[in-house]
């Protein structure tokens, strides 16, 4: 399986370490040529606003967006849940979206740097114990569509699901050292 993690800024080399870990043919993505052969991708953590512009500027916007629109399993950890929400709130102005996973996210939303904080999660159909969960000036998911399967929440919103072949996370589950998420994620689009 062949698991591509978009490599244009942020958290990208602890989420190659974490698939290869767990077996996977990772391949950084940094061009719209390393989208080619990909059974998955990864889209990291780190700042949406910068990552949004590299998406432009690697050309990779058009290509991304159409291979999501195909399906392409994903796995979306905080700003990559920005980067892909249908609707971002207090976003900067020009901030675009690709916009292929039904919910409302607020940029910031627990606050700034120095709220991050980590909390045990009880995820749905997880085995063991709870998950840690790494919140590094994360979004607070603040509406979901219908098709939204949610399987952990905190403080009474969605932190960790999935829509269709899209996973999401508002946390870090790469800085966890638990791979549990990792393989979830890697067992259902194999
Ligand atoms: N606050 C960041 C943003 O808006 C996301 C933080 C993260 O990915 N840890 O992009």
């Amino acid at each position: 399986m062949k698991v591509g993690i978009l490599a244009l800024q942020g958290a990208f080399r602890e989420h190659a370490e974490a698939f290869d870990a767990l077996g996977a043919d990772v391949a950084l993505v940094k061009r719209p040529e390393h989208l080619a052969g990909l059974d998955a991708i990864a889209i990291p953590g780190g700042e949406s606003t910068t990552i949004d512009k590299l998406l432009d500027s690697s050309e990779l916007r058009e290509p991304l967006h159409a291979r999501l629109q195909d399906g392409l399993p994903a796995f979306l950890t905080c700003a990559g849940v920005i980067l892909c929400a249908r609707e971002i709130v207090d976003g900067r102005p020009d901030q675009q979206t690709l916009g292929v996973l039904d919910v409302s996210v607020r940029r910031n939303g627990y606050g700034r740097q120095r709220e991050s904080f980590e909390a045990p999660l009880t995820v749905r159909d997880l085995p063991g114990a709870p998950f840690e969960g790494v919140f590094i000036r994360a979004p607070v998911i603040e509406r979901v569509g219908k098709n939204v399967d949610v399987l952990a929440e905190y403080d009474g919103h969605a932190v960790f699901g999935r829509a269709g072949a899209c996973w999401f996370a508002t946390f870090h589950p790469e800085l966890a050292g638990d791979l549990r998420l990792h393989q979830c994620f890697l067992t259902e689009v194999d």
